[in-house]
């Protein structure tokens, strides 16, 4: 009863409801990088609850994880005391680690999501350091708990809300296809640097001393830009000379995600604390803070919460990180990822809509833009926020899941299984196309 459920809960739900009333279907199976509708009808999902599936839906060696917990009479909830099952899934997430921070770091377990993950991070730097202020992004997304917000770019929400306002120095995150500076490329990220140098030189200049900064090593929700490579190490550089705590929010591109472990492994950047969610849950809920032993100074008790450490995700974490460092699946997802980024950069001769092919590994953005209108004077058009809808519309139609990201909800956001096999990714690319055209009809 398909429409029937569809109905139900859009009556029935808050009206701050997104993917379900974006996607409007009724999964009932899936498996791998295939989610089976009520319908009967079979989509291939570029979107991987968020680009939490790093082995795609239920994989074997998930289940399996899971089972075993179940099936040995293990506690399910156990509040954050010494498992087994934690023991082994620090082990091996350890093992990810960039040995700087693995050699004697420490790891805070947090509430179930991401946004609990940044609020600790947070709470982490304003202890250890005694001081206030964060240093954040343009179009950063942290989360929607009030800390994540007073951190994130989204002045709707914030304003709305008043969510910790204040507290956050803002500075602009470097992009090509948009510089803020006009200018774009490596010239663009050596002015962003210079702002951020310019920043904490000065901190007598209004603004004193921040706890820390925290970054995306490529913005997810912002419209997937990845950060320069030179420029985070300018801020790596930049926070060091000053003891200010970088952050590094991997939720998104932790795991493989971006074709390397770490999101920031690309510019080879260590940050001091690392925020952990998404993929390591392994599908279940799961979010951690790990940082460096220097600034573990808060007390027992300093960051509780009931539904810390959750055994089951956990246990499938365990099994998706070790699949991941034994089929080396950051590889892979670089390999099948620059493969298909090239193939849709392919597709922009003849189809102007297509404004920018970017991302890193399988956390790909198809920016779509006004295909008629002029380009701006470093080359790029109008966002088309509105073709954008009508691509994953057509997308679905397709067969093919999809999500929509950046500032004006202009981006394609592609996050599939780091699985993926290149014949998928043909089929993605194919009914991809197929949209954009379709959209432009
Ligand atoms: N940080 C980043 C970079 C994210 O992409 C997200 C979620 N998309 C979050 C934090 C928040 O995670 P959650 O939705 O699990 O709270």
């Amino acid at each position: 009863d398909a429409p029937g459920i569809l109905r139900r809960q859009a009556a029935r739900e808050s009206s701050a409801r997104t993917y379900a009333r974006s996607l409007p279907i009724v999964p009932v199976r899936a498996r791998g990088m295939t989610v089976e509708g009520a319908d009967g009808r079979r989509y291939l999902d570029c979107l991987s609850g968020a680009g939490t599936l790093a082995l795609g839906h239920n994989h074997p060696v998930v289940l399996a994880a899971i089972r075993g917990v179940l099936d040995t009479g293990a506690p399910l909830h156990v509040l954050d005391l010494a498992t087994p099952v934690k023991d082994r899934f620090v082990e091996e997430l350890f093992a990810t680690l960039p040995p700087e921070l693995a050699r004697d770091g420490r790891v805070q377990f947090c509430g179930p999501a991401g946004t609990d993950a940044v609020e600790a991070a947070l709470k982490l730097v304003r202890t250890a350091t005694g001081r206030r202020g964060v240093v954040a992004f343009t179009g950063a997304y942290h989360g929607m708990t009030e800390g994540a917000l007073a951190v994130s770019g989204d002045t709707a929400i914030r304003d709305a809300t008043g969510a910790g306002t204040g507290d956050t120095v803002r500075l602009p995150f470097p992009q090509d296809y948009r510089c803020p500076f006009g200018v774009g490329g490596a010239e663009g990220a050596r002015i962003a640097g210079h702002y951020a140098g310019t920043l904490l030189a000065d901190p007598g200049g209004g603004v004193p001393t921040p706890a820390g900064m925290i970054v995306e090593p490529v913005q997810g929700e912002g419209g997937v830009l990845p950060a320069p490579d030179g420029w985070l190490r300018e801020l790596r550089r930049l926070t060091a000379e000053r003891g200010i705590p970088l952050i590094a929010d991997e939720v998104q591109t932790g795991l493989g995600r971006t074709g390397a472990m770490w999101g920031v492994d690309h510019a080879g950047v260590v940050p001091d604390v690392m925020v952990v969610s998404k993929a390591i849950g392994g599908s279940l809920p799961l979010a951690v803070v790990v940082y460096r032993a220097e600034l573990d100074r808060w007390w027992p008790g300093a960051h509780a919460g009931t539904f810390r450490g959750n055994q089951l995700a956990m246990a499938a974490g365990t099994a998706t990180i070790a699949f991941v460092r034994e089929h080396r699946l950051h590889e892979h997802a670089a390999r099948v990822g620059a493969r298909l980024a090239g193939a849709l950069r392919g597709l922009m001769p003849g189809r102007p809509a297509i404004g920018e092919v970017r991302g890193r590994g399988l956390m790909l953005g198809v920016e779509i833009v006004e295909p008629d209108a002029a380009p701006d004077t470093i080359g790029a058009r109008p966002a088309a926020p509105g073709l954008a809808l009508a691509v994953r519309r057509e997308a679905l139609a397709r067969g093919l899941i999809v999500e929509l990201g950046g500032r004006h909800d202009s981006v394609v956001r592609l996050l599939p299984p780091l699985t993926m096999t290149e014949v998928q990714a043909d089929a993605v690319l194919e009914r991809l196309a197929e949209a954009i055209e379709a959209a432009r009809a």
